[in-house]
């Protein structure tokens, strides 16, 4: 295996970029409009969990069947985690981060601003224009906290390098088959994203894709989906078993790459960009399209057979479940279900499904 070009941590990023004098924006899942943000002088750095906080914090504001995503959060911010940013940005991606938008606004009130960003909930034709003013509101919204009015063609170059970062992330995930990294240096590189600015990222990617090597052919090719690559540890345990992770559909990951839009309106721009992605449960996209799209990335990739990573309570990722179990069994491709809480560390009882699963795999 290759050595993963050094990536600094997200601590020192954060710290580094107040030290020279720039805000922090903290972004709920699960799309960021990281280009709207850079344009007003934050850095967005995502807020997935993170795992392992003291979940007591935020379980006292919560029904108990919320998502440890939205639990962790709330934790984190009430133990002080997100006292370094300047914002905090709330996409209203499925009803636990809306619930956790009114309670931040409503009850909890912290120091930061609380942004919420509304998402339309079908691919449709009028989502193009729905989203597009929800993104010019939050501009607004945006311009009257930094007193900052940068000009549309300046959006639309922040917009335009984003893009142009997302087609290396890209690269990164069709690649990965020919990248000598282990699966734990492959989600470290990826989820980078994150939280780097675009440009140590794209010099980040860059290093990476200068290691490709011809196919080493893994024993086993399996395919990733659901919502995050948690527990960590999960990633060495396939590294253990000798299994390539060679396709990936989870929700913090390959699923939110999306292509370049067209217009010269850059929130335009960026709501066709976002609604152009893969099918996506929290976009509400059809039971057939995730199934069609899921079936294209096995046979594309080649994998084997899917882990769907999911966490407990995820009601948007639950919903599409047994469609895409059944569409992948129709086609022989056996799948397994990992639920977990993000605190939550590997059981015996997990890795035992995952040896299942292995042993079925052709
Ligand atoms: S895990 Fe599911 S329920 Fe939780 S924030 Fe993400 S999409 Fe929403």
């Amino acid at each position: 295996m290759g050595e993963l070009p050094a990536i600094a941590p997200r601590a020192e990023v954060i710290r580094s970029h107040r030290q020279q004098g720039g805000q922090v924006a903290a972004v709920l899942p699960v799309y960021a409009p990281r280009a709207l943000l850079r344009a007003y002088g934050f850095l967005p750095v995502e807020v997935w969990g993170p795992p392992g906080v003291r979940a007591s914090d935020g379980a006292s504001h919560l029904q108990p069947y919320v998502c440890s995503i939205v639990r962790n959060a709330l934790s984190f911010l009430l133990s002080g985690g997100l006292d370094s940013t300047d914002l905090v940005l709330v996409p209203h991606a499925c009803d636990s981060l809306q619930g956790l938008g009114s309670i931040l606004l409503d009850f909890v009130k912290p120091r930061q601003p609380v942004v919420p960003l509304y998402f339309p909930r079908s691919d449709g034709a009028g989502a193009l224009r729905f989203l597009a003013e929800e993104l010019r509101s939050l501009g607004t919204r945006l311009g009257e906290i930094t007193s900052h009015a940068p000009a549309p063609d300046e959006i639309l170059q922040f917009v335009v390098d984003e893009e142009n970062a997302d087609r290396l992330l890209l690269e990164l995930h069709e690649a990965r088959r020919q990248l000598p990294l282990t699966n734990g240096d492959f989600y470290r590189l990826v989820r980078s994203r994150e939280y780097l600015p675009r440009e140590s990222f794209e010099t980040a990617a860059r290093r990476a894709l200068a290691m490709r090597q011809p196919d080493p052919a893994p024993a086993k090719r399996l395919l990733l989906s659901g919502v995050v690559p948690e527990p960590k540890s999960l990633m060495a345990a396939l590294d253990e078993r000798q299994v390539q992770v060679v396709a990936d559909d989870t929700l913090c990951g390959r699923r939110r790459v999306c292509p370049p839009g067209r217009s010269r309106d850059p929130l335009e721009r960026l709501a066709e960009s976002w609604l152009g992605g893969p099918p996506d449960s929290t976009r509400g996209s059809s039971l057939a399209a995730r199934s069609n799209y899921l079936m294209h990335q096995v046979e594309a990739s080649g994998a084997q057979g899917v882990v769907f990573c999911l966490v407990k309570f995820c009601e948007p990722e639950l919903f599409y479940l047994p469609t895409l179990r059944k569409a992948l069994q129709r086609k022989g491709v056996p799948s397994v279900v990992l639920e977990v809480d993000l605190n939550d560390a590997l059981s015996q009882q997990m890795l035992t499904r995952l040896d299942a699963l292995l042993e079925m795999m052709p």
